[in-house]
C-alpha cells in the first residue's frame, strides 16, 4: 500500500468513512503523475480567491465534507467561476449550504476545457475480484451502455482491447474536431490497474469524468470506495495433472450393482461394455459377484492399489465411505450420488466432512453429484447412464452438468468424436479451473468444450485459459445470464457491471470462444474439431441452388467475412467448367446440373487461390449420399470446408456418414458462415 494511500485510509477510518473524498483521490492520483484538475482545499473565502487567483480564471469550486457523495446532486459543484467576485458568492453559497454537514472546505481547482467525456471506474466481482470499466460519459454510459470491462491485473493488449471495444471508438480516434489521446488513456487504464493491484482496500473506484484531448487528458472527479476486498477463492493447488484420474490402473465402484435400473448397475455397465483396460473392483456387501466380476464387501477388503473409486451410496453415508477410501489409498474418489450442496444445509455440512477427511491424506475429490469421467483413449466409461460405443477423438468435453456425458453422447457421439469427457458437478474439490488445465495436458485433445454454470477458479481461471487458448482453443457455454440475486451496488459504474457482462469481458480476455446455446457450442465443437482454421478471411461458396448462395454470401458478410474472389486464370479454369447460363464465379451456382465430380474440380480450383480461405459446399440432401467419398477425398491443402444441407435431419444417415468423413454438416448458411467466423477470428487472435 502506498504512503500516501495509508495515511488517508487511517483519516477515513478515524471519521467511519468508506470512502475517499475527491481532494485525497486526486492527490493519489496525481503522486502517480496521472493528470487531474488537483483540488486544492480552502478553509476561507480568502484563501478560495487566493488559489483561484494563482490558479487562473475560470475556476471550479466544489464542497468537501464527508457526508457528501454525489457533489453536484447536493448543488455543492460551482462551475465556470470567472473572476474573484464569482469565486466568494460560490464560496458563500457553499458554505451556507453545507454548514451544518461537516464541511471541511471548498476544494479549488482549475476548469478543465471541454473534451470527450469518459469514465474509468473499478468495480468487485464476486467471481473475478477488481474489474476495470472503461466507457464514454454523458449519454454514451446512459442510454448505449457503451462500456467495455476487464479483470485486473490487465496486460497490454487488454487495456487496447477495451478502448479498441467501445462503439464510440471512431470518435475517439478522430471525428468532426474530437479525438482522444489513445496512448495516454491506455496508460491511465494500466496505471489505474496497477493501483488498484497495489492497494487491495480499493473496492470501488469511480474516476468520473475524466476528459479526453487531443494530447493527454485530465481527471475532472475521482472517488474511492474503501472495502475489504474478499479472499480470492482458494485454490487447491494440483501437485499432479490429474494423469490418474484419466488414465487409471484400477477403478472400484462402491454400490455397483446386480440390479439393472440402479445407478450402480448402470455405471459398472458402462465400464464393462466399453472394455475399460484396467482392473474393475465392484464393492457390495450384499453379493458375491456383480455383473459376473468377483464383488469385494468393502474396499479395505480388496488387497491391491486402487487409483480411482466411485462412489454411488446415498449421500448420507458417503463420508464414511470417504474416510475408508482414503485409508486405503485411493488417489481419486468420485462421487456421483446426489443429495449435496445443492439440496440445502445438511448435504454442505457433509462436503465439508469429506474434505476435512481428504485434505489431509491428498486424496482428491471429484463432483459431488457428477457422473464421472470419460476416456475413450483407455476404454473408459464412469457415466450414470448408459453410454453407446464411442470413437476416440480430439474433443475434451469439461461439464458442470452429468447430462453431457450421458443423455447428449447417445446422439453426439454418432457426430462427434470425443478424448475426455469429464463432469465436474458441485466442484467441491477439483474445480473447472483444475480440470481445465488438466485436460488441455492430455495430448489426445485438440479442443475444450466447457458447459459452465459458474466459476470457482477466479481470475486463476482467466490465466489458465489465457495461456491454453493460444495453442487449443476453448468453447464455453455458460447458463444463468440473468442478473437476479446480484447485490445492490452504490457506485454508479460499478451497478453497470451486470454479472454476465463480467463473464462476458473475462472470456474475451482469455480468448474464450462463447457459445449462445447447446446447439451453438457443439456445432462450433464439431466444425473445429474436424477442420483446419480458415487463415484467410475469403470465402468460396459452391451451391447448387441460387438462393442459398445469395443467403450464404450475406451470412458470410453478417459474419464480418469476405467473398474470395479468384485469380484471372483460375477464373479461365472455373469457367470451362460453368454451364453456359451460370454467370457468377462467387457463389457458384450449378443450378442443379450439380455432381461431386463439379464440386471436386471447382474446390480444387479454389484451393490453388491465394484469396480463398474457406469453402462453404451447399448440397442437396437427397443426394447428399454420393458426395461422402469425393468430398472426403480431397486434399484442401489446409483450408476449412462446410456443408451446408437444408433439411438434413431427413438425410441424417448421410449426414453421419459425411460427418464421419470429417466434413461438418449445417442445416443453413448462417450456421456455416457463424463457424467459419469464430474460427478465423480464433486464428487471428492466437497467431
Ligand atoms: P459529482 O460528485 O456530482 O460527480 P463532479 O465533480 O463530477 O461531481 O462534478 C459534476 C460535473 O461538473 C462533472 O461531471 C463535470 O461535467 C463538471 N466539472 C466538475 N469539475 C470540473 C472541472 N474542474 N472542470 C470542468 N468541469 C468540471
Ligand atoms: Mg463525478
Amino acid at each position: 500500500m502506498s504512503e500516501l494511500f495509508r495515511e488517508f485510509m487511517d483519516q477515513a477510518r478515524e471519521e467511519d468513512r468508506t470512502y475517499l473524498m475527491e481532494h485525497e483521490c486526486k492527490a493519489i492520483l496525481e503522486s502517480l503523475g496521472i493528470s487531474s484538475t488537483r483540488a486544492f482545499v480552502a478553509r476561507s473565502e480568502e484563501e478560495a480567491v487566493e488559489m483561484s487567483d494563482s490558479i487562473g480564471y475560470p475556476t471550479v469550486l466544489k464542497v468537501i465534507s464527508p457526508k457528501v457523495i454525489h457533489k453536484s446532486d447536493a448543488g455543492g459543484v460551482k462551475l465556470d467561476l470567472k473572476d474573484a467576485e464569482d469565486v466568494k458568492r460560490a464560496y458563500g453559497e457553499i458554505a451556507t449550504s453545507f454548514g451544518d454537514e461537516n464541511l471541511i472546505g471548498v476544494a479549488v481547482q482549475e476548469m478543465a476545457p471541454p473534451g470527450i467525456e469518459a469514465i474509468v471506474g473499478v468495480t468487485t466481482d464476486p467471481t473475478f475480484g477488481p474489474i476495470l470499466i472503461f466507457g464514454l460519459g454523458g449519454v454514451f454510459v446512459e442510454i448505449l451502455q457503451d462500456i467495455s470491462l476487464r479483470s485486473i491485473p490487465l496486460s497490454e493488449l487488454d487495456a487496447e482491447d477495451m478502448i479498441e471495444e467501445i462503439k464510440g471508438i471512431s470518435l475517439l480516434k478522430g471525428y468532426r474536431g474530437y479525438s482522444a489521446d489513445i496512448p495516454a488513456l491506455k496508460r491511465l487504464l494500466l496505471q489505474i490497474s496497477d493501483l488498484v493491484m497495489k492497494n487491495p482496500e480499493i473496492a470501488e473506484m469511480d474516476l468520473n469524468p475524466v476528459f479526453l484531448y487531443p494530447s493527454g487528458y485530465k481527471v475532472v472527479d475521482a472517488r474511492i470506495i474503501t472495502g475489504e476486498r474478499p479472499e480470492p477463492p482458494k485454490e487447491p493447488v494440483s501437485k499432479q495433472d490429474l494423469h490418474d484420474l484419466f488414465y487409471p490402473k484400477s477403478i472400484a465402484v462402491i454400490g455397483a450393482s446386480g440390479t439393472k435400473g440402479k445407478l450402480g448397475w448402470n455405471v459398472f455397465r458402462n465400464l464393462i461394455d466399453h472394455n475399460f483396460r484396467g482392473e474393475l473392483y465392484p464393492i457390495n456387501p450384499r453379493a458375491e459377484t456383480i455383473q459376473g466380476i468377483t464383488a469385494y464387501p468393502s474396499i479395505s477388503d480388496v488387497k491391491a492399489p486402487i487409483d480411482v473409486a466411485v462412489v454411488l451410496v446415498p449421500a448420507s453415508i458417503t463420508s464414511e465411505v470417504v474416510k475408508e477410501c482414503c485409508d486405503c489409498g485411493v488417489k481419486y474418489v468420485i462421487v456421483e450420488s446426489a443429495g449435496f450442496a445443492e439440496m440445502g444445509e445438511t448435504g454442505r455440512q457433509i462436503e465439508e466432512d469429506m474434505v476435512a477427511i481428504t485434505k489431509p491424506c491428498g486424496c482428491r475429490i471429484l463432483g459431488p453429484n457428477c457422473s464421472g469421467v470419460i476416456n475413450t483413449y483407455c476404454s473408459m466409461v464412469q457415466s450414470i447412464g448408459i453410454v453407446d460405443a464411442l470413437s476416440q477423438g480430439n474433443i475434451g468435453l469439461i461439464s458442470q452438468a452429468g447430462v453431457c456425458a450421458a443423455g447428449m453422447l447417445w446422439g453426439l457421439r454418432h457426430v462427434m468424436d470425443f478424448g475426455i469427457v469429464a463432469t465436474i458437478g458441485n466442484k467441491l474439490d477439483i474445480n473447472e479451473t483444475d480440470m481445465l488445465e488438466a485436460v488441455s495436458m492430455d495430448d489426445n485433445v485438440d479442443i475444450i468444450s466447457m458447459y459452465l454454470e459458474s466459476v470457482k477458479g477466479g481470475r486463476r481461471f482467466i490465466d489458465v485459459a489465457k495461456r491454453i487458448t493460444k495453442t487449443k482453443p476453448i468453447i464455453v457455454l455458460k447458463a444463468g445470464r440473468t442478473e437476479a440475486g446480484r447485490k445492490a451496488v452504490t457506485s454508479h459504474t460499478a451497478s453497470m457491471a451486470g454479472n454476465d457482462t463480467v463473464y462476458e469481458a473475462v472470456f474475451k480476455q482469455a480468448g474464450i470462444i462463447r457459445a449462445r446455446d447447446y446447439e451453438h457450442m457443439f456445432n462450433l465443437t464439431r466444425a473445429i474439431s474436424k477442420q483446419p482454421l480458415p487463415e484467410k478471411e475469403g470465402v468460396f461458396i459452391i451451391t447448387y441452388a441460387g438462393s442459398l448462395g445469395v443467403i450464404s454470401a450475406d451470412a458470410i458478410i453478417d459474419n464480418g467475412m469476405k467473398l474470395s474472389e479468384l485469380e484471372p486464370e483460375l477464373k479461365e479454369r472455373l469457367r470451362d467448367l460453368l454451364p453456359e447460363y451460370v454467370g457468377g464465379m462467387n457463389p457458384v451456382d450449378y443450378t442443379f446440373s450439380m455432381d461431386a465430380e463439379t464440386v471436386r474440380r471447382t474446390i480444387e480450383i479454389g484451393v490453388e487461390s491465394e484469396d480463398v480461405g474457406s469453402f462453404i459446399v451447399v448440397l442437396q440432401a437427397e443426394v447428399l449420399g454420393s458426395y461422402v467419398e469425393p468430398l472426403g477425398d480431397i486434399d484442401y491443402k489446409g483450408k476449412p470446408v462446410m456443408a451446408c444441407v437444408a433439411g438434413k435431419e431427413f438425410a441424417i444417415d448421410d449426414v453421419i456418414k459425411m460427418e464421419k468423413a470429417g466434413i461438418p454438416v449445417y442445416q443453413t448458411p448462417e450456421q456455416c458462415a457463424d463457424a467459419i467466423a469464430v474460427m478465423h477470428r480464433y486464428w487471428l487472435k492466437s497467431r
